[in-house]
């Protein structure tokens, strides 16, 4: 049994967990995943950021299950609390850092205006090049949860 530690470390170990190897490079990752010969986190590790708000866990996405990166529990005002983290194309079986934490997470609403230009598209009813420019706008530093 391992011992516990004090304090609220900021990001998730687990102590007993069994060992994981990168995928590229065969080694040992470090608790957290990072990956020492990659400089960067594995893609097969999983993600030990913690919600700053909740202090559950993020995914890669910099997403939080628990709160939606928001105290008021209203859908609109939900956020990626995270960093966004992406397969890094140039590092392969590693993520790095694509986006900063703090990211609105489009709205119910948006997200409704959006399904009502791709049903137009659809119909026929709307060009796809206009659709894309209204798509833009509404989402314009917006992110999907
Ligand atoms: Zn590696
Ligand atoms: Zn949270």
């Amino acid at each position: 049994m391992a011992r516990r530690k004090g304090g609220h470390p900021a990001v998730l170990t687990n102590p007993d967990a069994e060992r994981v190897l990168c995928l590229s490079h065969g080694v040992e990752l470090r608790r957290d995943g990072w990956c020492a010969l990659g400089q960067a986190y594995a893609s097969n590790a999983v993600c030990p950021f913690t919600c700053p708000i909740c202090r559950g866990p993020l995914d890669w996405k910099g997403g939080c299950e628990r709160c939606h990166g928001c105290t008021t529990g209203n859908k609109a005002d939900w956020t990626f609390p995270g960093d966004r983290y992406e397969r890094d194309d140039d590092n392969p079986g590693h993520f790095k850092a694509t986006l900063k934490a703090g990211r609105a997470a489009c709205t119910p609403r948006e997200n409704v205006g959006a399904m009502q230009i791709v049903q137009a598209v659809l119909a026929k009813k709307l060009a796809l090049a206009d659709a894309l420019g209204h798509l833009r706008t509404i989402f314009s530093g917006r992110e999907s949860p």
